[in-house]
């Protein structure tokens, strides 16, 4: 209990958090947790949570879990670290990028490790640059994406993605990055239909293409569900469109799988699986390792490589990019052991099992009028609270209200849900049972209908 105090204090005295609120800066005794269990989290005074946010959409398969202690604790005693630059290897990362390849849909066979979601997204858009670069179009440098995206927290992947909220006093490279219309149907004009909706979103692209010019644009970045953009699901067909245009016009495809891959959706990479594209490149990170150790890979498409490497076509080339911690070996044990157990426990199979079962029950909250949406895939979800309006992108203040009452509600009745502008994210451990699913809507409907009195 004191420790956990004195925790408390040194965080409001010296931690800077990720997307702090600096208005009430050190004010707030933070929640310390310091236990965790399963879908379990503890705070050290006796009061237990469910975790229906994962840790960060990351702890798929739940805490505590010993086979992935162990490997760490394996690989840490044997080889704890040794550099990833330029030809030395080590076993754990090899193999782990020999299993990602088997997984990986169509070309995707060479794989970049990196330390976590935005430096591969960073690492990521740096390829298409040194591909276009090295192949002799170093004007092929724009770069495509959309407002509602998040792809990350460093320089490029803050400024490719396109939330209204997270822009804030920084800096943002605009001179080659764009953003498309977010792609969220419920932005439809009065009376338009899915496929209308769709057919102006492609069309936008297309548009940007011809103003840019084909032989300047380098690639389309896209999250297959937008996810901390608040769970937008585009409308059918829309991937695939966005791929046929890119394909028209040479442009790359990179699809961020950050938070739909590794399960999320019952696959391991959905954007084939659930969505029916092959990009070009791939990023994944987060549910790799399973939230135990942080790590992120881009695949990439084994066709582009052979177009820069080769003594012929790469000349005095050198990829020069990458990280101390890129493939570290514990990191990428422990993502083997993830796999290890993800095939073993068939944790796809389950999510494609209650994933149905979670969207369906979340749904019944659309009954409080607090509600406006209800919205999901598999077991990533959100309940957008208030009249859902929007103005120059940003939802009501009292919308975001309802929302963080609602919020604080649920953790007092002992359930953790992510609160982003007037939402509640929900992205449970991919071990959910079905009577947990069942506490987390109970809990939700007991907040909901107390802010509805
Ligand atoms: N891409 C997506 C889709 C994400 O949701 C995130 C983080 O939430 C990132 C990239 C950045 O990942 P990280 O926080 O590991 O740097």
């Amino acid at each position: 209990m004191a420790r956990i105090n004195t925790s408390a204090l040194w965080d409001q005295q010296h931690v800077l958090h990720p997307w702090a609120d600096l208005s009430t800066l050190g004010e707030e005794p933070p929640l310390v947790i310091s236990e965790a269990e399963g879908v379990w989290v503890s705070d050290g005074e006796g009061r237990r949570y469910l975790d229906a946010i994962g840790g960060m959409w990351c702890m798929t398969l739940g805490y505590g879990r010993p086979e992935l202690a162990e490997a760490m604790r394996r690989q840490a005693l044997r080889m704890a670290y040794y550099t990833p630059f330029g030809a030395m290897a080590n076993e754990p990362a090899s193999e782990l990028a020999a299993r990602l390849a088997a997984y990986a849909p169509g070309d995707l066979k060479r794989v970049h490790f990196t330390t976590c979601g935005s430096t591969a997204v960073e690492s990521a858009l740096r390829f298409v640059h040194y591909y276009f670069g090295a192949t002799g179009r170093p004007e092929k440098r724009h770069i495509v994406s959309r407002v509602d995206a998040y792809h990350g927290s460093t320089y490029l992947a803050a400024s490719v993605s396109g939330k209204a909220w997270d822009r804030t006093f920084f800096h943002y490279e605009n001179s080659f990055v764009h953003l498309l219309s977010s792609p969220n149907p419920a932005l439809r004009k009065a009376g338009q239909t899915l496929e209308q909706f769709c057919d102006e979103r492609v069309a936008e692209f297309e548009q940007l293409i011809g103003e840019l010019g084909a032989d300047r644009v380098a690639c389309f970045i896209a999250e297959p569900i937008l996810a901390s953009g608040g769970v937008i699901i585009p409308p059918p067909g829309y991937h695939q469109r966005m791929l046929a245009v890119c394909r028209r016009h040479g442009v790359l495809y990179i699809s961020d799988e950050v938070v739909t891959g590794f399960g999320r959706l019952g696959h391991f990479f959905a954007s084939e699986a659930h969505f029916g594209i092959v990009p070009d490149l791939l990023i994944t990170a987060k549910g790799l390792t399973s939230g135990y150790q942080p790590l992120g890979a881009v695949l990439i498409s084994e066709r582009l490589l052979e177009q820069i490497s080769g003594t012929q076509a790469a000349g005095n080339g050198t990829f020069t990019n990458g990280f101390t911690y890129s493939g570290h070996p514990v990191a990428c044990a422990v993502a083997l052991a993830n796999i290890e157990l993800m095939e073993r426990e068939g944790v796809c199979e389950h999510v494609r099992e209650v994933g149905p079962y979670f969207i369906e029950r979340l749904q019944e909250l659309r009954r409080y009028p607090v509600v406006a949406q209800v919205r999901g895939d598999h077991l990533m979800a959100c309940i957008e609270c208030g009249d859902g309006r929007r103005l120059d992108g940003m939802p009501s203040p009292e919308s975001i209200a309802l929302a963080q009452r609602v919020d604080v509600l649920c953790q007092a009745k002992g359930l953790l849900v992510r609160p982003y502008e007037n939402m509640c994210i929900l992205s449970p451990p991919l071990i959910i049972e079905r009577q947990q699913i069942d506490e987390i809507v109970r809990i939700l409907g007991r907040a909901l209908e107390e802010v509805t009195c």
